[in-house]
This record gives structure tokens, C-alpha cells and sequence, in this order.
């Protein structure tokens, strides 16, 4: 088995290194960071608090699961979740509160009791999620779509041909439009396209399956944090062999003709057979891969939101909120068209708080409560971030103080800012664009990049930027298909 190295620690070269090893190869994994995670870290404040810096949600569980099942560990002796219920808890600007249910029927009735909707219009659209991500999670999401080969099973093919009816033509607002008779509902199920980055009033319907991710299959809270799942796969990975080498960033991949041979740091040039990308796969060319020519096109494709978000220590708790909670605004389209045409944030945008202390006692001191608060931005285009963040802080407060009927700013403790330049600079990815090129297109999933090169042997990519895409699962399948085209 080859010497392998991997560029980054994030969550998805954490899941490769973990995989390559249990295949017997020698996994170094070179990281620019004094430590791992990458998007998936944690930081602390002064007076006691701590926070996940980056995501909240947690689906589909048993992906991480599977990562110790590979090699024969139990998984509860490293890592333990929970299902969330209620999952969310939602504001809307005109004063109504809903709480979703992790039961699809207490949920549709709490509509129906709320919002004066027919529990059978959630009930209804749920099933077609459901359907939905049945159809098509198994081709799209788990396979590269770059063989040949994948084509070829009939499996494919029947998904291929149910694209047009899941929603190739209209948008998932349209859907949304189409199903709900309340335009609130149609903003809670809009908000899903944000869970890649993406702008409902562009991404095709097909996204609609995303809600079936959450209310059929669940969100989970992992004890301890988001952190925690990164903390012990990094914890098998060295009980696998798999060494870390961090605060050491490559600088170069090197190659002969047409093959890698290896990468260069600071402090070293390193012999290895096998190179896995990490990194965001714009920066992976621009400069670790200067002289080899570049997929343009690819590189090229519109990048996903970007988050603007206070991490606040806060001097009171709050019963009537929960780990996820939402505050949405008047003017959701206006939102939305401020961060994907005018590269900017709106005044008054959708406020979402992950509070974690309710779960995680010592996340917070007695009495208070760690407030992670993000809004959606659009990612670093050069924008006046200190004029932004100020001026959206405002916003925030406001929007939040008025739904809890307090006034929040004078509660804050703490306070910690981290934006779309700051992303950038912490995690190299492009922009600091949260789940790499947006799905704003109907044929955004086969625009990302394949997993693998096809011009040099030997150079594999996971995580956000490449195929399947963004966020912890998509991440998580993206190592079992390099793992997959490695090793079979
Ligand atoms: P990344 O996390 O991007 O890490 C890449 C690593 O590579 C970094 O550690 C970086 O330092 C390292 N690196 C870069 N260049 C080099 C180099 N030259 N040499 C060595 N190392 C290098 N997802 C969800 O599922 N649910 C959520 O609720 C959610 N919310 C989010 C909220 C925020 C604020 C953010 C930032 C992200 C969120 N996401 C969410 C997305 C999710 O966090 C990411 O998709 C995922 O963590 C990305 O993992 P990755 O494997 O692509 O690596």
C-alpha cells in the first residue's frame, strides 16, 4: 500500500485519513493550522464559555458511525449523539413562534394549530422530500458522477430519468409557492437552500429534498459539541496509525510527467504516491499546482453564501429557546437578492442562534448561555466587512431583542467576530464561501469538481469544494469515494 499524504484537517481529510488507513496505507495528513477541523473547530471566551466556531447541524449520524464500524470499534466508545426534539425553534417577524417537532405529524399539527394550516399541506410535502432524496441521495450524493461506470447500473439510470419530475425547470421557491397557502411556510422551507450555500429563488426544486434530511431522518446533537465529532475521528486516526503534522501548510504538490511524486512544505520535500486534496480546491491549483492547467470552467462557478457570525457570552438564560432557533425576516426575497446580486447583506436579514450550554452545561457559567449568531452573507468580494459587520450587529440586535421582548446588547459578556475575510484566512477556503460553488444551477452537481484529477495520477480531492458538496455529510461521503476510487 502507497505512502499517502492529505492536504487539511478538515472534516472530510479527517474521514479520508481514517479510511486509507484502514485500507493499510501510510497516512500523513499536513495541516496549516496548529490544530484540526478546519470549518469544524472551537474556541473559547473569556468567562467560561465555548463555542463550535463553525457548523451546528448534524444529520445523518451514521456516517460518522461507520468511519469506526470500518475497523471493527464500537462507535459509542468515541462518540455519542442524540436525536433533537423540538429541532427548531422559529420566530417569525410578525411575533408567531412554531416549534418543529422531530415528529412530522406533532410538527404539522403545531402549523396547523399556528398558522392556521391544514396539517396535510406539511404532511404532503414531507412525503415528497422523502421521495425525493430516495430517488436520487444514492446516485448523486455517493458515487462519483465523473465515471463512466457509475452510468452504466441501472440504479443510475432510473434516478437520471426521475430528474425532470423532481424539479429541474423550477426553482424551490416555485415549489414552495406551489405547495403552502402560507407564505410563512414558504419561508421556512425556502431557508433549506441555505443549508448548501444556495439562493432559493435561483437553486432548482430537486433541493427540496433537503427539509427530508431534518424532519424525516432527524438532526442530532452530539454530546459534547459539533467539535466533538472531529475530536474522536482524529482520536482513531492516530490509533490507526494516520499521523498529524500540523502548522505545516503545503506549499506544492510535486509531480513527474504525469503523476504525483509527492509535496513540498517549509520545513521539508516529502516522497508520497498518493496525494488527497483537503483544501478548497480553487487554492489547491492557484498555488500548489501552479504549472499544471487549471479546470477553468470549474474553478469559475459561482460561489456558495458565506456566514457573518457573533459568537456572544450572554448574562441570562432564555426557556423559551432551544439548540437551533431562527429569526426570520420581513423581506426573505430582498435577503436574498442582497447577497447573490448586490454582494452585500440586507438590512434587516434572518437571525439564526445555536445555543449549545442547554445540552452542554460547562459550554457556559451558570445562568448564561453561549449564543453562536449567524447571518448568511455573500462571500469576500473586497466589501467593506467593518462597515458591514457593524451596521448588521445593529440589525441582529434589533431583531432578536424585539422577537424575545429584552433587550439582548446589554447581556452580552463576551463577544467574538468571525467573517467571510476571516474564514478565508483560517480555513484557505476560496472567498470563505462556506460550502464551496453554489447549487444556484440546475447543473451545479455536475459543474463540482470530480474527486479525483484527470490529468495527474495519483491526485484525489475531498471535502466541501468538490463532489457531492458542502456540509458535514456531503464531506463525510466525499472521503468514502476517494477511498472508493483508491482502493477498488
Ligand atoms: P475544511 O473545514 O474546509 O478544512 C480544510 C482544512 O485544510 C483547514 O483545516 C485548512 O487549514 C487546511 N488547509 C488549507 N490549505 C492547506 C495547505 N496548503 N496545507 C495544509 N492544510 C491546509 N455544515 C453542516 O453540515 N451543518 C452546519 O450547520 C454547517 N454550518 C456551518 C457554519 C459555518 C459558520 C461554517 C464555516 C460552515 C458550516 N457548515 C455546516 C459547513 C461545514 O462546516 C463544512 O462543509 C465542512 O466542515 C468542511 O470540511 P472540509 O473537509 O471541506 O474541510
Amino acid at each position: 500500500k502507497q505512502a499517502t499524504a492529505i492536504i487539511g484537517a478538515g472534516i472530510g481529510g479527517i474521514a479520508t485519513a481514517v479510511r486509507l488507513a484502514a485500507h493499510g496505507h501510510r497516512v500523513t495528513v499536513f495541516e496549516a493550522q496548529e490544530s484540526f477541523g478546519g470549518k469544524m473547530h472551537q474556541l473559547e471566551l473569556p468567562g467560561g464559555y465555548r463555542f463550535d466556531g463553525g457548523p451546528s447541524l448534524f444529520t445523518l449520524p451514521h456516517l460518522v458511525d461507520e468511519l469506526f464500524q470500518l475497523v471493527g470499534r464500537n462507535p459509542q466508545d468515541y462518540f455519542r449523539y442524540q436525536r433533537l426534539d423540538p429541532i427548531t425553534q422559529y420566530f417569525f417577524a410578525d411575533g408567531i413562534r412554531l416549534t418543529a417537532w422531530a415528529d412530522e405529524g406533532r410538527f404539522a399539527q403545531e402549523v396547523e394549530e399556528k398558522l392556521g394550516v391544514p396539517a396535510t399541506e406539511v404532511l404532503r410535502f414531507l412525503r415528497r422530500s422523502g421521495q425525493a432524496y430516495e430517488a436520487t441521495a444514492g446516485t448523486f450524493l455517493q458515487k462519483s458522477l465523473h465515471k463512466a461506470a457509475t452510468y452504466l447500473s441501472p440504479e443510475v439510470l432510473k434516478a437520471l430519468t426521475s430528474l425532470p419530475q423532481l424539479g429541474l425547470t423550477s426553482t424551490m421557491h416555485q415549489r414552495h409557492a406551489a405547495a403552502f397557502s402560507d407564505p410563512r411556510l414558504v419561508q421556512l422551507f425556502d431557508r433549506f437552500a441555505t443549508y448548501n450555500g444556495s439562493d432559493p429563488y435561483q437553486a432548482p426544486a430537486t433541493l427540496s429534498l433537503i427539509p427530508h434530511l431534518e424532519h424525516g431522518l432527524g438532526a442530532y446533537y452530539p454530546e459534547g459539541g459539533i467539535y466533538a465529532i472531529a475530536q474522536s475521528l482524529v482520536r482513531l486516526a492516530e490509533e490507526l496509525g494516520v499521523q498529524f503534522r500540523y502548522q505545516e501548510p503545503v506549499l506544492e504538490i510535486l509531480t513527474a510527467a504525469d503523476r504525483v511524486t509527492g509535496v513540498r512544505t517549509a520545513q521539508d520535500v516529502y516522497d508520497f504516491g498518493l496525494v488527497v486534496s483537503n483544501m478548497d480546491v480553487v487554492p489547491t491549483y492557484r498555488h500548489l499546482l501552479p504549472r499544471q492547467p487549471a479546470p477553468e470552467r470549474t474553478l469559475r462557478q459561482p460561489r456558495s453564501s458565506s456566514a457573518l457570525i457573533f459568537y456572544w457570552g450572554i448574562a441570562r438564560r432564555f426557556p423559551e429557546l432551544g439548540v437551533h432557533n431562527i429569526f426570520f425576516s420581513e423581506d426573505y426575497k430582498r435577503e436574498f437578492e442582497a447577497i447573490f446580486q448586490e454582494k452585500t447583506i440586507a438590512d434587516d436579514p434572518t437571525v439564526y442562534v445555536n445555543i449549545t450550554s442547554g445540552h452542554t452545561p460547562t459550554d457556559a457559567p451558570p445562568g448564561h448561555e453561549n449564543w453562536f449568531v449567524m447571518v448568511n452573507v455573500p462571500h469576500d468580494q473586497g466589501q467593506d466587512w467593518a462597515a458591514l459587520v457593524q451596521h448588521t450587529r445593529q440589525a441582529v440586535l434589533r431583531r432578536v431583542s424585539r422577537a424575545l421582548g429584552t433587550e439582548v446588547g446589554p447581556l452580552i459578556q463576551a463577544e467574538h467576530v468571525w467573517d467571510p475575510p476571516g474564514i478565508a484566512t483560517r480555513t484557505s477556503s476560496f472567498g470563505g464561501a462556506l460550502y464551496g460553488s453554489s447549487s444556484n444551477n440546475t447543473l451545479a452537481a455536475f459543474l463540482r469538481h470530480p474527486n479525483f484529477s484527470g490529468q495527474l495520477e495519483g491526485l484525489y480531492f475531498c471535502g466541501g469544494s468538490v463532489h457531492p458538496g458542502g456540509g458535514i455529510p456531503l464531506c463525510l461521503l466525499s472521503a468514502r469515494i476517494v477511498s472508493d476510487l483508491i482502493n477498488n
